[in-house]
């Protein structure tokens, strides 16, 4: 956007042109081409000035349940990860990256075994969305692709705030946090708008949390959970807490209660999520976009939790008036669900580098 302000500024262009670029993209255009109320000789000098999209396409899969993942390449060759999930109701989410890979290193997610890369740019950001824009209408969007939102809080903002002419309202956009403290203040002093907001959690107690996501040994389960109590009462929204139910580590009865305990009944909303096998899946491959990949060390210490489990765990919530739902697993057969993104070994990052100079 910024490079399209001063390519059109230069060229002693109205302000008014960026606008109308950005409302055709908005509304999924596929190029200049088609912006057909910009003189045509504009129209060629900025397909040749301004990359439409700070993002190429690598590769497209689409699940048997029509959940389509896709491999992007920033400008400077780094992997980000997008998700486009279609619901038999005429829904239409995206699940967007924050970051190129995670530094975080939660045990049960994928991404965290790749190498960090870098935070995405505000555009790098909105143009996964308006690459799926372009093949359909869109209404929901959930960042809870790679990254961590609150390590790049100020872009995933930026991104966000223009969500709304793409077609998708805050009310209907979720920031997804680990719980990550100056980030999540910042969001929760901050944002004014409707936007969602999303815990990871996982464990009802420190000392477990702290197992599975070394992050708590920094901002333990108490802190956050009050800055994110404090975000429900004033904004009288629930923020949503997702815990993954991993088999004989966190989905007994006991901590069920505990978890019910530990949020009450007015503040929160569970969100059960059936664990994804990465490492452990039938081809032995994390991120799955590329054969011949050396599965990643962790990815085989967990089992998903059984059915019955999920629902005696989700029974214990229900007891105590605690919300709960348990999430549709989407898009498993293409590693697109929830903690299978991870893309691309770092050779291929270095072919991609090699053809950008
Ligand atoms: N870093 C942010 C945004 C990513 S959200 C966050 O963690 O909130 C991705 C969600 O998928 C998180 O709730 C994460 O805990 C969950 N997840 C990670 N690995 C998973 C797996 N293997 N199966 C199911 N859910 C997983």
């Amino acid at each position: 956007m910024a490079l399209l302000e001063v390519t059109l500024r230069e060229r002693g262009q109205p302000a008014f042109r960026a606008r109308q670029v950005w409302e055709w993209t908005a509304r999924g255009a596929s190029g200049y081409d088609e912006m057909t109320n910009i003189p045509r000789a504009l129209r060629d000098e900025l397909t040749s000035a301004v990359p439409f999209s700070t993002l190429s396409v690598e590769t497209e899969r689409e699940s048997r349940d029509g959940t389509v993942k896709t491999l992007f390449r920033t400008g400077d060759g780094h992997p980000v990860e997008a998700v486009l999930m279609r619901y038999r109701d005429g829904r239409r989410s995206l699940c967007l990256s924050s970051q190129s890979g995670c530094p975080l290193t939660c045990t049960f997610c994928a991404t965290g075994t790749m190498a960090f890369g870098r935070n995405l740019t505000s555009s790098e950001i909105l143009d996964q969305a308006l690459h799926f824009r372009r093949v359909t209408e869109v209404d929901h969007a959930v960042f809870m692709g790679m990254g961590e939102p609150m390590l790049n809080l100020d872009e995933v903002l930026a991104a966000a705030r223009r969500l709304p002419e793409l077609g998708i309202t805050h009310r209907r956009t979720t920031i997804s946090t680990v719980g990550w403290l100056p980030g999540l203040r910042q969001f929760v002093h901050e944002v004014d708008e409707p936007i969602r907001l999303a815990l990871s959690l996982h464990a009802p107690d420190d000392e477990l949390r702290s197992r599975i996501m070394p992050v708590n040994e920094r901002y333990p389960i108490a802190d956050v959970i009050s800055e994110c109590r404090r975000h429900a009462e004033t904004t009288r929204r629930r923020v949503f807490v997702e815990y993954v139910m991993l088999a004989g580590v966190n989905d007994t009865t006991e901590q069920g209660r505990a978890l019910a305990q530990l949020l009450g009944r007015d503040h929160f909303k569970v969100n059960l999520i059936p664990y994804n096998p990465w490492a452990a899946s039938a081809d032995g491959k994390a991120g799955g976009a590329r054969p011949n990949t050396p599965p990643p060390a962790a990815g085989g210490l967990y089992e998903g939790s059984s059915r019955d489990r999920i629902a005696a765990f989700r029974h214990e919530l229900e007891r105590a008036r605690v919300p709960v739902t348990v999430r549709l697993t989407r898009g498993r057969d293409i590693e697109a669900a929830c903690g299978q993104l991870a893309a691309a070994p770092k050779r291929d990052r270095r072919a991609a580098l090699a053809q950008t100079r």
